[in-house]
């Protein structure tokens, strides 16, 4: 097997995880049900669920709203509050946002909204003064990807907060590359209201995530639009069955992320500079990091083999290693990442993200050597 080397885009699930969901399936009822057996236990289970999530990011278990996955989390913040009872109409995102974000907010913009993408710097950076005076009476949201999935680069949150707070925006933040390598707290927040992960990102299984909707400063439930009509579920924010099994793996991979994040932020940290040792010992010149400052989520690197086409070169290289040339969610385009922290066409052609999960072993990355 070849070495894996695209955990941003996916992570191998834990048997833990597993073990847990495999449980689960014993309580196998509809959670809304009442006066029977299977149907309490899976709703002890999804509250269990629940209270574990808010754990981990300060907040209550009732601002967790499961959905699919990120992508339909940060669908339903923004159309939610698009069209619900506001008549205002700007938005405000960077420039460097996940697909789920970047191309629902192009989707706004044929309804009628005015979006707003704030440059970042060479290091993905997002212009703090940019963002500032863009901000006005008529806008209704600002949207910043917490951790980039190409670069890593981590943004400086807490002063994003401090403005939008200044001026009274509702602040989100796409936190699904920042769950599990950032602690993150909640209550330290006054702008920020809502953030949204997945679960395949930290060690749990795919079609499960969630939005995490605080309660207004006057402690009332924000209006969202759902995506879809239905039944009253998760708030009367998200209609249907809510899955048992997604929802405890989902769970138990958070709890498996409590008191661990700065070890497993030790241990990536060691494999990344083995993996970068290794291939400039082995590269030389033709190897040269895209993303080399410190402000970024240890794991994720983005890096060129000067005059070797990406996509030729991980096909070549595949019993070797698997990465991938971006995101995993836009596979067919340029990176937008890329070229937005000035990067040539020419050089994004050579680039490739390697991304590595904390179960992966020192000895492992030998493979390497074989290339
Ligand atoms: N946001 C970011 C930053 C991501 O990396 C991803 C996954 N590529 C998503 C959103 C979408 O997550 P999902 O595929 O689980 O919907």
């Amino acid at each position: 097997m070849s070495l894996y080397l695209d955990n941003a885009a996916t992570t191998k699930i834990h048997k833990d995880v597993v073990d847990a969901m495999i449980n689960s399936f014993e309580y196998y009822g509809n959670s809304e049900a009442k006066y029977y057996d299977v149907a309490e236990k899976a709703k002890e289970f999804i509250l269990w669920s629940r209270t574990t999530i808010s754990k981990l990011l300060s907040c209550e278990p009732e601002n967790v709203i499961f959905t699919s996955g990120a992508t339909e989390a940060n669908n339903l913040i923004l159309k939610g509050l698009s069209s619900s009872t506001s008549n205002k109409k700007r938005i405000i995102i960077s420039s460097i946002e996940h697909s789920s974000v970047e191309e629902t907010c192009k989707f706004l913009q044929t309804k009628g909204f005015e979006v707003i993408r704030i440059k970042v710097d060479k290091t993905g950076l997002v212009d703090l003064k940019q963002l500032k005076e863009a901000i006005n009476d008529n806008t209704l949201l600002v949207s910043i990807i917490w951790v980039n999935n190409e670069i890593g680069t981590i943004q400086k949150m807490k002063e994003i907060d401090d403005i939008c707070f200044e001026k009274g925006v509702f602040l989100h933040s796409d936190a699904t590359q920042a769950v599990g390598k950032i602690q993150i707290n909640l209550t330290e927040f006054k702008a920020l209201k809502s953030i949204t992960f997945s679960a395949h990102k930290i060690y749990g299984p795919k079609g499960i995530g969630c939005l995490v909707l605080k309660k207004d400063d006057n402690n009332i439930k924000y209006q969202l639009t759902p995506l879809f009509h239905g039944g009253e579920q998760e708030y009367n924010y998200r209609a249907g069955t809510l899955s048992n099994e997604l929802i405890v793996g989902f769970g138990k991979a958070c709890e498996l992320l409590m008191d661990d994040i700065s070890n497993s932020n030790n241990v990536l940290q060691i494999l990344e500079n083995e993996l970068i040792q290794i291939l400039s010992r082995k590269f030389g010149d033709i190897f040269v990091l895209n993303n080399h400052w410190n402000h970024r989520v240890p794991g994720i690197i983005n890096v060129q083999f000067k005059g070797f086409n990406n996509a030729i070169l991980l096909k070549n290289a595949k019993d070797i290693f698997a990465a991938s040339t971006g995101s995993s969610c836009s596979v067919a385009k340029p990176s937008r990442v890329l070229k937005e922290i000035g990067l040539s066409d020419k050089e994004i052609s050579y680039s490739i993200r390697m991304s590595l999960s904390k179960y992966t072993s020192i000895e492992e990355l030998s493979i390497l050597e074989e290339l």
